[in-house]
């Protein structure tokens, strides 16, 4: 019995031994160190750019019947005089009000890069203008910030693009590899007459691109937990979505006689069983890829979880999955939105109606969502159809994943290095869209990340109320982009 004891015991504590061991070994890579460099820029006069582009009222409304029209041509005749050198030097093409400038490079058998952004914004939810610190279009820069709607997505793309290429050609730069440059005008609904467009123009004419970088993450501050260093999550991916109806079926009639459970009830036990058995996930991948560099930095605590995977891979993914930003890394997210049902107080309903909404994992397709869910909830009285009408078909799938150990990868990371020194930089998964959904066919790997600093403060700013960026911060991404940009097109 002793003996037993023992041998249990020693196994115990062989097994805490391998445990601690592993998560005191599960320390940051050594990657080459990468030295800090900075550039001399006239701050001012690029913040007053910044502050300049947000008082065009380049808004896109869904239906984009009230398109102000003139904002935007406005918008393009301001980037043309204001980076007017640029202008004259590079070929521009135009795809409705999307700008295309093309800066050839001295070697034209290299593939192109492509760096993007939008410049249409969403409009301000009306009634919500008096919660603005500063009015949403007004570009004011003050308590080191520059206010306004597009601050954050994505004029400080565009306009943070447009700085370092004229700083570059100022300084007399000359690109190796052809860099390409757009700035999209339909992003926010959907890039149809923009990026898609300039694809398909990219497309028609033989161009292949190294990779793009389009908006996307940002170097996240304060987000993961026990992490004091900013991590840029360079997103490699993005999600797809799809939506279904889910319809639960009775026989109608009044409802002074109605059955144990009408078309309602079954419904209702649908949903239900759908919240309990949502789709697969798991650290796998990318996901896997951001938690294993991130966690790395993390206290001791959780290294010990994140070192010893072999053991608590179950207790990390249900931590994970708890809270809804991660969950969505980890799976196709189920998110039910709207209800209908009969259309009148003592009327049964014949159907009971939930429309409810996927974000496809790139592990799934829209198809294998489907028979998902036809699997956890169809039977007789409950039936799931695809809604077809919702602008994608059946749905939008998630783009490819593009490589995190690609020479255009290591351009990124290097220059995010370069200029902010000692953050991390990971592999992330995009859970919006952007018009990357359009330039993924075009380029051998996307990027979406846009190279400044972002607070959970500034978080609610987007699509939300007081967005804004640190003046600081901009001119930080104005620097990775020149850096990215030299080390993108030199070889
Ligand atoms: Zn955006």
């Amino acid at each position: 019995m002793k003996r037993i004891f023992n041998v249990l015991a020693l196994s115990a504590l062989v097994l805490l031994i391998v445990i601690v061991v592993r998560a005191l070994l599960h320390t940051p890579k050594i990657t080459d160190q990468v030295e800090t460099i900075d550039y001399a820029l006239d701050e001012g006069r690029m913040l007053a750019h910044l502050s300049e582009s947000i008082r065009f009222q380049t808004i896109s409304h869904q239906g984009s019947l009230a398109l102000n029209t003139d904002d935007f041509d406005n918008f393009q005749v301001w980037v043309r005089q204001t980076y007017s050198q640029l202008d004259q030097a590079l070929e521009l093409n135009m795809f409705n009000g999307t700008m295309l400038y093309k800066w050839a490079g001295t070697d034209s058998a290299l593939k192109p890069i492509l760096v993007t952004g939008h410049y249409d914004v969403v409009p301000i939810i009306p009634g919500t203008e008096d919660l603005w610190q500063q009015p949403p279009f007004s570009g004011v820069i003050s308590d080191g910030f520059v206010w306004g709607r597009g601050a954050l997505d994505d004029k400080s793309g565009v306009i943070g693009i447009l700085e370092a290429v004229s700083y570059l050609m100022a300084e007399g730069y000359q690109p190796k590899r052809t860099i390409y440059l757009s700035f999209g005008h339909d992003e926010e609904i959907g890039g149809a007459k923009g990026a898609a467009l300039v694809a398909d123009y990219l497309e028609a004419n033989g161009v292949q691109l190294d990779w793009s970088l389009d908006e996307g993450s940002f170097l996240l501050d304060g987000f993961l937990p026990g992490v004091d260093k900013l991590v840029a999550t360079v997103n490699v991916a993005e999600k797809g979505s799809t939506t279904l109806q889910i319809v639960g079926k009775g026989v109608g009639g009044h409802s002074s006689m109605p059955p144990n459970k009408n078309a309602v009830g079954f419904l209702a036990a649908a949903i239900t069983k759908l919240e309990k058995d949502p789709m697969p996930g798991g650290l796998d991948g990318l996901s896997l890829a951001l938690f294993d560099t991130t966690s790395r930095e993390m206290p001791f605590r959780l290294k010990l979880l994140f070192a010893n995977r072999w053991l608590f891979s179950g207790l990390i993914e249900a931590t994970l999955a708890k809270d809804p930003a991660t969950n969505a890394m980890l799976r196709t997210t189920t998110a039910p939105t709207m209800l209908s049902a009969s259309v009148k107080t003592n009327v049964l309903p014949i159907e009971a109606i939930a429309t409810v909404n996927f974000r496809v994992h790139p592990r799934d397709s829209v198809l294998s969502i489907f028979d998902h869910v036809s699997k956890v909830v169809a039977n007789d009285n409950v039936e799931v159809r695809p809604m077809k009408w919702d602008g994608f078909g059946l749905g939008q799938p998630a783009s490819q994943v593009s490589s995190w150990e690609s020479k255009g990868y290591k351009n990124i990371e290097d220059s995010v290095k370069n200029i902010y020194g000692d953050v991390i930089v990971a592999p992330g998964l995009m859970v919006a869209a952007s018009d990357s959904r359009h330039y993924g066919r075009v380029a051998d790997d996307a990027y979406r990340f846009n190279p400044f600093p972002l607070t959970k403060a500034q978080l609610t700013g987007f699509h939300g109320t007081n967005e804004r960026i640190g003046t600081d911060d901009f001119v930080r991404g104005v620097k990775v982009y020149i850096r990215l940009l030299e080390l993108g097109s030199s070889q």
